[in-house]
This record gives C-alpha cells, structure tokens and sequence, in this order.
C-alpha cells in the first residue's frame, strides 16, 4: 500500500498553483548575475515595501520570539476605519489566499456548485476541487466576466460565485453598478466573492457595502500582496457580514497571520504617500509598457490593473525566451491561454528593457521566417 492509496479521494489528483520562479533561481539557472534579474511576474510591487512597513519591521524584529496578536485587534481596527465597517465584519488572513481556503472550509463539499469565470484567478478552481465541490466556469465576454452568464449559471447547487475585478489574469474590471446589481439578484443560497486584490490600483473602486448592509450574502477579499508591496510577509483580508466573519474566524488556525506581517501591514495602511506615488507609476508604466508593446506590433490589453496582457505567437517560447535574458514575466498556459503573456507592470527601466527584449526576439523571429 503506497501514500497514494491511503489519501482522501482525489488529493492525488489536485492540480497544484505554480508560482513565478524566485529571482535566485532564474538567477543561477542561467548564470546572471542576481542584480540582472527583473521578475514582472506575479504582480508585486516593484517600488518594493512602504518605507513605513519597513521601519515597523525593524521595530518589531526583537518582539518575534512572542506569538502574534492572536486576534489582531489593532490591525482589523485599522481596516475597519478605512473601508468603513465595524471591527467584528473584518477578518485577516495569511495572504487573501487563505481567506478564499477558509470560504472552502465553512462552505464547500461534494455535490456543492461554484461558478467562476473560465479566465478567472486559478486559485478559486483549486479550492473548489480541494473540497470535492464541482466548478462551473463561464466562458469571460471581452476578457472581462460576463456577470449575466454568471447569474444564469447559477443552480440550486451553487454555494459560491467568485468575480475578481479587476480580474486577474486578463486585467479587465467590471462596472460598479453592475457588480452591485449582480450582488443584489443573487439568490439567498448563494454567496458573492468578491476578490478585490488590485482595487488599489483603480481610480474608483466598486462599493458592495450597501448590498451586505441589505442582507444579501457578499464576502469582499483584499491583499497587502499588491500595491501595499508585501506579499513576502502573505497578508489579506476579507469583510463582509458579521455572521459571515464569525464563521470564518471558526475555521482558522490561531496565529494565522505572523506578528512581523501584522506590524508592517498596520504601517502600509498609514503610508498613503507610497500608495498615492505607486499609483501613479503604475498608470504611467501601463502606458509606457501597452504603447511599448503595440509599437512592436503586438495585440495588447492594458487592463485596469498592474500588469498588460499581449499576445505572442507562443507564450512559452518568449516566456523562456525572455527568462534566459534575466526578464521573468508569466506564461498564461495554465489558463489555456497559451498564446498570451501576462507582464506586470515594472519600474520605468524595467519597463524599457522588457521591451527592448521583446524588439530583439520578435525581429529575430520574422528574420528566421523571411530566410
Ligand atoms: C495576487 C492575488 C491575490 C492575492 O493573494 P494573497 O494570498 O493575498 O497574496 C488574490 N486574488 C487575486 C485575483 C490575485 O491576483
């Protein structure tokens, strides 16, 4: 008798999420030297961490032998303040990914539905297969969710509906007062995930306290992963209706989020300056890079996030293409987009040489064709 035979059903089987390569890997890998690699891949930060978060850390490096702040009091006060909402209808998570797992254990089973976009964030799939629930994915209309196949997708078995807007891969968000409406047809059985992890980066994001407060069944996530510039330290956070909250808050472990993660995302919260500053590159960057792109003659989608998507001939090729030359970006063939690459938005002169590589390796390609 092997592990195998002695698992849960189907845990063999599970599809598993595979990240970007870390910069020292693809740094060896190729023998570049470590300063040489840029990762545009999975949509951090490139101005790093908030110089406030980063002063809170040091301050809190001594205290680490402790356990954390089992409730994280000051931190879910913080987030209340900002989103408007009392203390008890937030709850923090390490990274939002976990608060997506945790959705899955208060919620998910076998012969249980939850519908998706087909594009949508692949992690909302591997949670539904974790806990045997079957997922329904909509084909996405323009990249973008279509929010009306969505609700006719929906049957007597669906517990879940997952919408991130802006969405990720693809960058395309959906209008304010259509996701509120959707919220608001959705039928009592039925709860709305709503994955904000890039609001930030929006000029306006979508409010969907006005459906909580209405009694309608809606879980908000956010991350500090993003334009918060933390994802190393994995916090997130999800809001919503008190009773949904004090389910949650039963099925996490009780440290989930680390006291070196809680003190610096508290600062990040403060520091509006770096957002403001990381908000502003970031649709400077998104010009640069679309405009770079379609110069190059490539289809490109700026999307309303921190990274473009563009279409290439063969997503993999230029994926290690590019990874050869110290450029990580991501091949979206897990999505089954497999012509496409997804290219987070960098610094300005990350941003340069991206394209720079991409002027070499596209000339290159239509030489080999001509000859
Ligand atoms: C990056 C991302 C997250 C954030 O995950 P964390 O676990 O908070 O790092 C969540 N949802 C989407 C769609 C994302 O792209």
């Amino acid at each position: 008798m092997n592990y195998a035979d002695l698992a849960n059903a189907g845990v063999s089987d599970l599809p598993m999420y595979v990240p970007g390569k870390p910069i020292a890997d693809v740094a060896s890998e190729y023998g570049l030297p470590v300063e040489h690699v840029a990762k545009l891949a999975s949509n951090e930060n490139p101005f790093g961490p908030s110089p406030l978060a980063m002063e809170a850390v040091r301050e809190c490096i001594g205290s680490m032998h402790l356990y954390p702040d089992g409730g994280a009091c000051a931190l879910r006060r913080a987030i209340a303040d900002l989103r408007g909402v009392g203390e008890d209808a937030v709850m923090v998570g390490n990274g939002s990914n976990e608060l997506i797992e945790l959705m899955g254990h208060a919620f998910l089973r076998p012969g249980l539905e939850v519908v998706m976009g087909a594009q949508a964030f692949i992690v909302y799939k591997l949670v539904t297969r974790l806990f045997g629930a079957t997922a329904v994915e909509v084909p996405m209309r323009d990249f973008g969710h279509d929010l009306e196949a969505m609700r006719r997708a929906i049957t007597d078995r669906t517990r879940m509906v997952f919408v991130a807007s802006p969405n990720n891969p693809t960058g395309i968000a959906n209008d304010g007062d259509a996701l509120l409406a959707f919220a608001k047809s959705l039928p009592e059985h039925v709860i709305f995930c709503f994955d904000e992890a890039y609001a930030e980066y929006l000029e306006a994001a979508p409010d969907l306290r006005e459906a909580i407060l209405a009694g309608h069944k809606v879980v908000c996530l956010r991350t500090f992963s993003k334009i918060y510039g933390l994802g190393g330290l994995r916090v997130g956070y999800a809001y919503g209706d008190l009773d949904l909250i004090a389910l949650l808050e039963r099925v996490r472990q009780p440290f989930n989020v680390n006291l070196i993660g809680q003190a610096a995302a508290l600062a990040a919260l403060e520091d509006v300056e770096f957002l403001e500053k990381c908000r502003g590159a970031n649709n400077q960057g998104r010009e640069q890079l679309s405009a770079g792109l379609r110069d190059l003659g490539l289809e490109t989608w700026g999307g309303q996030a921190n990274f473009v998507l563009t279409l290439v001939s063969d997503g993999a090729r230029y994926f290690e293409a590019l990874q050869k030359r110290g450029l990580i970006v991501r091949p979206l063939g897990g999505y089954g987009m497999h012509d496409f690459l997804r290219i987070t938005i960098g610094r300005q002169d990350e941003n340069e040489r991206l394209l720079a590589e991409m002027g070499l390796l596209l000339s290159g390609d239509a030489k080999r064709k001509v000859g």
